[in-house]
């Protein structure tokens, strides 16, 4: 093991066996992970305001309790003043950065709505908050705009880079196209964005060969960010049937901390994100991924009363708290990780900065 991690670039067999890991191999491979991120990014873990703007989607993920044939949720978009306050809240205890996210939407009033919260964002953040997007696939075009409006960094996650297995958990029609995705992927590197992606790790049919791609796939493609985490599965969703096939969650759990320690291996100087999925699993798996790899935490932003219907998947944390008590808790999380929470401060990725 101690000459595998040795090799500067790893193979698709060796990452099949790293994925593999177990005992004092993955006590290695842990060491090593974080040891790398000591070295390239230090101990230094960045926010970033999440802020759910609107459950709102035209999409239909099979896996997404969001996807818009889910009929059972109060449809919802936060208001000019809504948004005000919680930007606010962001930029006075000194989150440094905010990542607004929501359901996919293309038309006219969904740009122009967008386009308002970043001029928002910049006149309370006086350009000394960090803006990313996560709202799906766009045009070039849209991209360009809310790039020249202050987004400097965008969430797409790819959720699989195996083409079969991502028409496994999309629906095989035009507004779900592999192949616009990964088009999304490169106009947002070309407008000269952060550029983040990330997969869903264990849900059904996925195998440890496709995980090992994935790592390869986002090396390849150069990424700036990444946030991925377990599937969770998410109640009134077709995939929800198929929930008996996949692992139990604490393997899904280990199988995305293998998946971080591997990617800060493979890319030491990413953002890389501790996400809520794993915290939905596991109370004390942020914690881990911090340690092991992660350098951002998303703590939510969303007004609290509009939580339960950014049900991406069940039981997702924070749906009662407010904003300040994970403020409290991420603090102490982040410290019994060895490391310490960097306020006020944009976090740009480092690897973003060398290649620019
Ligand atoms: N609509 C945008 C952003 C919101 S969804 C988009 O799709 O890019 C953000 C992320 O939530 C998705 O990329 C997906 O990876 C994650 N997600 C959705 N449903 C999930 C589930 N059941 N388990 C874990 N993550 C999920
Ligand atoms: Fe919509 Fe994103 Fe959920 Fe897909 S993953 S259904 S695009 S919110």
């Amino acid at each position: 093991m101690n000459q595998l991690l040795q090799q500067s670039d790893f193979s698709k067999s060796d990452l099949i066996q790293l994925l593999h890991a177990e005992g004092d191999d993955l006590k290695l491979l842990y060491e090593h992970a974080e040891q790398t991120k000591l070295n390239q990014v230090g101990n230094k873990v960045y926010l970033r305001g999440l802020l759910e703007y609107s459950n709102l989607c035209k999409k239909n993920c099979l896996y997404c309790g969001i996807r818009q044939n889910n009929k059972t949720l109060h449809r919802y978009t936060m208001s000019e003043s809504e948004i005000e306050t919680a930007i606010r809240y962001a930029h006075e205890h000194d989150y440094g950065s905010i990542v607004v996210q929501s359901g996919e939407r293309s038309d006219k009033a969904f740009i122009g709505e967008i386009d308002k919260i970043l001029q928002i964002s910049s006149r309370i953040g006086k350009h000394q908050l960090g803006i990313t997007l996560s709202c799906g696939e766009q045009t070039k075009e849209t991209y360009r705009r809310w790039f020249d409006l202050g987004a400097t960094r965008y969430l797409l996650r790819i959720e699989t880079s195996n083409e079969n297995l991502y028409y496994s958990i999309h629906p095989r029609n035009a507004k779900h196209l592999f192949s616009a995705r990964l088009q999304a992927l490169s106009d947002l590197q070309t407008c000269g964005y952060q550029t983040g992606t990330g997969v869903l790790i264990g849900f059904p049919n996925q195998s440890i060969e496709s995980l090992a791609d994935d790592l390869l796939f986002m090396k390849k493609i150069n990424i700036d960010m990444c946030g991925m985490g377990p599937y969770v599965v998410s109640k009134h969703t077709p995939l929800e049937k198929l929930a008996h096939q996949i692992t139990d969650s604490a393997t899904r759990v280990e199988l995305s901390l293998k998946m971080v320690a591997l990617l800060r291996i493979l890319m030491p100087t990413i953002n890389l994100a501790a996400t809520t999925a794993m915290q939905t699993l596991d109370k004390l798996a942020r914690e881990k991924a911090i340690r092991i790899g992660a350098n951002v935490l998303m703590p939510n932003i969303t007004p609290t009363c509009y939580r339960e219907d950014y049900s991406l998947y069940q039981n997702k944390p924070g749906q009662k708290e407010q904003p300040e008590d994970s403020l409290a808790t991420l603090q102490k999380m982040v410290k019994n990780a060895g490391c310490r929470i960097a306020f006020g401060k944009k976090g740009n990725s480092k690897h973003y900065s060398f290649i620019h």
